[in-house]
């Protein structure tokens, strides 16, 4: 078992090389009429770009469809992007060839929302966690049982003996999950996607599937990437938090920052409509933007919140695309108020 680790503070992260860095990632899908006839391209991701530090948490977070999981997805290698980069330790990965690409998955751990949908009914525990390990050329069956015997035991399925020959659906869906995540972990990852890891448990389960993540993360000095919609939780859960809306990031901001400032109206809104859930006082809220989100097939000139925001200033905010401004050390937002408090 690796020793337990302190979590790193967020300097401490950043002064390592990145493990990830994502560069004006662009990903569009076609849509056509009849098959044929391109009709226009659905913008699901416009020019996202960051970088993640191993062992933080970078939490993502916005309404559905803001391109959260379209972004997990390209990072995965599940969908091309249409433009831009992905750098993972410095690696250009429009550049890898198949067995690249092999190495690159087995250092990303995906955790997905529906644990029970992303579990193969007809296989045991020990076969779930032994395919990942014969797919990457993992033949030594000692090394099969070492792994599996310490992923089982961090995710805290035990007696691992009871366990090895469950199937699925003799779990409950917090054992699911632990399951999912056993699996993520078990090629050794550099990193974890995890989209929505606990939306669909129950309440009581998912604060100990955050902490487990947490743990795993001090041990084995993971980047993890959390993409939820649910704001009760990236506060105890990530170091920075970013915002997205209609395909592009709108705020990055240390969570500290963040909870003591949103800048960007939208965030504000995020936060002020989830930090009570005191029916009497929804009355009160200033803030919450009515509306829709935009189409991303025809998405709105210039701030794609403009439609919805208070605060527009008409000829600017309906015209030009708002640049991502550095309003704080560890806190930029993409919105035209911040255009005069950028730091020198
Ligand atoms: Fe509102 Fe303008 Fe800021 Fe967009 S850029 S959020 S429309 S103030």
């Amino acid at each position: 078992m690796p020793s337990v680790a302190l979590k790193l503070t967020q300097e401490q992260a950043q002064a390592q090389k990145p493990v990830l860095r994502v560069e004006d990632l662009h990903t569009y899908f076609e849509v056509r009429r009849m098959g044929f006839f391109k009709v226009g391209d659905v913008r699901a991701l416009d020019g996202v770009s960051f970088e993640l530090y191993p062992g933080e948490t970078i939490s993502i977070v916005g309404e559905s469809g803001c391109g959260k999981s379209t972004l997990a997805k390209t990072i995965l290698g599940i969908h091309q992007p249409t433009k831009g980069k992905i750098y993972f330790e410095d690696q250009d990965l429009s550049a890898l060839n198949k067995e690249g690409w092999k190495q690159y998955r087995s250092n990303i751990g995906y955790i997905m929302q529906d644990p029970y949908g992303a579990l193969p009914p007809f296989m045991s525990v020990k076969q779930i966690l032994e395919e990942p390990m014969k797919i990457n050329g993992i033949k030594d069956k000692k090394e099969h049982a070492r792994r599996i015997r310490q992923v089982l035991e961090e995710v805290k399925l035990a007696p691992i003996e009871d366990f090895l020959p469950k199937f699925p659906h003799m779990l409950s869906g917090g054992q699911q999950q632990r399951l999912v995540i056993a699996r993520a972990m078990i090629l050794e990852p550099k990193m974890l996607i995890a989209d929505e890891p606990v939306s669909m448990l129950d309440a009581s389960v998912r604060i100990e599937i955050l902490q487990l993540l947490q743990g795993l993360q001090r041990r084995h000095n993971l980047a993890i990437i959390y993409i939820t919609h649910d704001l009760s939780t990236v506060r105890y859960f990530s170091e920075r938090i970013f915002t997205m809306y209609g395909a592009k990031i709108i705020e990055k901001s240390s969570t500290k920052a963040l909870l003591k400032e949103p800048l960007h109206p939208y965030t504000k809104a995020l936060f002020e409509a989830t930090s009570d859930p005191d029916a009497e006082n929804l009355k009160t809220f200033k803030d919450v933007p009515v509306g829709e989100p935009p189409s991303l097939m025809n998405p709105p000139a210039g701030c794609r919140f403009h439609p919805r925001c208070k605060y527009m200033i008409k000829g600017l905010c309906d015209k030009e695309i708002p640049p991502e401004f550095q309003v704080y050390e560890d806190h930029s937002t993409a919105c035209w108020l911040y255009k005069d408090k950028e730091r020198a």
